[in-house]
């Protein structure tokens, strides 16, 4: 009993010790899983930031969501856990193997070429699986685009009454979802009961050879027991590692498509000539286009610019007016570098703007755009976005210029009031002066405002208007013009059309000598317009209704 007693103390630590190295497994392996996924998010997400708009107009929102969320949790389940059981049974079934070649070499190889001729097959099935599992996970991202862009236009959705349609067109986004799930599911159901059906009948012939050996008396009923059982091991491993192989297939699927965001590059970025080469802020920067051309990637049938020349000084500020579709936030794109000229070059202080890096070209220009976009966050983290290490006195200083003080002191706690999605919604005026003082913080050289057509109330704006004077002041400025106040306080006024300059010159001049453009006046600015403050009335409209072209340009 007392050599007993020893074995069983001997098994007890065995125990403990497999206990011990479970969880110490556990904890690795789904560490591993975590971690992986972690890093990979963090990774596609960095790099989906760094693309160009044209990345952006082929692919949704909602797919790259899904993406870094759907894709990425299945490669964690995965590698956490399904790799876990995977290499349990994979150190059990190698084990059984080297044990059973050390008892008995010719039956197992018997066994091994039985067990070969199911693995082409096998690759084939696994093949075809990985490439349904990658359709399931696209449908999947399609249902959660669908949601998403609905999501976002909830009020257009309720405001039309269209919530029922909206749902069904999810529901049967979900049901194309489901159905490519179910023919991964089958095609899973197949593989797996044909990889247990081999692995166990390949066992079954290693059974049988023992059996035989036994009868023949080649080897001992004892020895046949231990075979059994390190066949009934390897079997089971053998089994559980064939559930895995299709987990990992699935999960390969899955990480194709986390792989395209990881390994979609933007188009080259030039370099940074020198260094100190990069447009220093705080003076104003001359800016000229040079001949420029430029077709949209997704419309390359027409041109949304064409032989753009034109010279700004700099301190200059310039308006561009020009109907609807003219090129005119084309010109403000190309500034900032969101798509690149197809012919012609940009200057900006005499150096091509595509010889500096993306970065550098970005940080010469500050953007007010028409529809301000005011984050999640406080009011000083939205006006310090451009320059996020700004001191509270900078900021203040900035709201103050633009006109945006008042409002905010007004406010429960001032600059520290949580604002955007979580938070107050600002009205439009506030919006806008936020956005400017955002602009004046960021001190960039050149100022680009795209001005809002929303009509304000009359005093935001004149407070929207005393703010963008001042974020003009002693910088270099290009401003989508649509109001004639603007237009009047402009050193020049460029006429656009059709990706082209038509003329340019003052508004008097303008008014004196362009038909296009005292059609455009007339259109946008039928009461307010300048003509009897500086022309003479009449005459324009009878030589506009002779001249050819007198459609609105563009
Ligand atoms: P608006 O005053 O209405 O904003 P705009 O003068 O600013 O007009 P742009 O936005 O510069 O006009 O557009 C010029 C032309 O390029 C238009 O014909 C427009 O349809 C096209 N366009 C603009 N953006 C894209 C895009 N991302 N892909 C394809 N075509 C585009």
């Amino acid at each position: 009993m007392q050599v007993i007693g020893g074995h069983f103390l001997a098994l007890g630590a065995l125990a403990l010790a497999f206990a011990a190295f479970t969880a110490a497994r556990f904890y690795l392996v789904s560490w591993i899983g975590e971690r992986i996924v972690s890093d990979l998010r963090s990774a596609v997400y960095r790099n989906v930031l760094g693309q160009r708009p044209v990345f952006f107009e082929t692919l949704q929102t909602g797919e790259v969501l899904s993406r870094l969320t759907a894709d990425s949790t299945l490669v964690q389940t995965v590698v956490g856990s399904s790799a876990s059981m995977g290499l349990r049974s994979l150190v059990t079934a190698l084990g059984a193997l080297v044990l059973l070649i050390a008892i008995h070499p010719i039956l197992v190889l018997s066994v091994l070429a039985v067990l070969a001729g199911f693995v082409a097959p096998l690759i084939l099935i696994g093949r075809r699986l990985r490439r349904l599992s990658r359709a399931s996970q696209d449908r999947l991202a399609d249902s959660n685009a669908t949601a998403g862009e609905v999501l976002e236009a909830i009020a257009l959705v309720q405001s039309y009454g269209r919530e029922g349609d909206e749902a069904g067109r999810y529901a049967s986004a979900i049901e194309t979802a489901f159905d490519a799930a179910r023919q991964r599911i089958r095609l899973r159901a197949g593989m797996t009961a044909f990889a247990i059906a081999a692995i166990f009948l390949g066992n079954l012939w290693g059974l049988y050879l023992g059996v035989a050996a036994v009868v023949d008396g080649r080897i001992t009923a004892g020895t046949l027991s231990q075979i059994a059982l390190l066949i009934a091991m390897l079997a089971s491993s053998a089994a559980v590692l064939a559930e895995v192989w299709g987990d990992l297939l699935r999960a390969a699927g899955a990480l194709e498509r986390l792989m395209e965001l990881l390994d979609a590059r933007p188009p080259a970025d030039g370099a940074t000539a020198r260094p100190g080469a990069a447009p220093q802020p705080g003076r104003p920067l001359a800016l000229s286009f040079e001949a420029v051309s430029m077709r949209y990637p997704a419309r390359p049938e027409v041109a949304a610019l064409t032989g753009f020349s034109l010279a700004i000084a700099a301190g200059e500020t310039v308006a561009l007016v020009g109907a609807s579709g003219a090129g005119k936030s084309t010109v403000f794109r190309l500034l900032q570098r969101f798509y690149e000229v197809d012919s012609g070059r940009i200057l900006i202080d005499g150096q091509p703007l595509a010889a500096l890096s993306l970065a550098d070209s970005r940080r010469c220009f500050a953007l007010v755009a028409q529809e301000t976009t005011v984050l999640s966050g406080t009011i000083g983290d939205n006006i310090r976005y451009g320059r996020p290490d700004a001191s509270p006195a900078a900021v203040r200083e900035a709201a103050r210029a633009a006109f945006a003080d008042g409002f905010i002191e007004g406010l429960p706690e001032g600059y520290e009031t949580p604002v955007g999605e979580r938070g107050l919604r600002l009205s439009g005026g506030e919006r806008q002066r936020i956005a400017i003082a955002r602009a004046i913080l960021a001190d960039r050289p050149v100022m680009l405002l795209d001005e809002a057509t929303s009509a304000l109330d009359a005093e935001s704006e004149a407070m929207v208007r005393q703010a963008l004077a001042a974020a003009r002041r002693g910088r270099t400025t290009l401003i989508i013009a649509h109001r004639l106040a603007t237009v009047l306080s402009a050193d020049r006024i460029v006429l656009m059309g059709q990706g082209r300059i038509l003329a340019s010159g003052s508004h008097a001049q303008l008014m004196a000598t362009e038909p296009r453009y005292r059609r455009l006046a007339q259109l946008q600015w039928p009461e307010e317009d300048g003509r009897a403050r500086v022309e003479p009335a009449g005459a324009d409209r009878a030589d506009q209704d002779k001249a050819p072209g007198t459609r609105p340009a563009g």
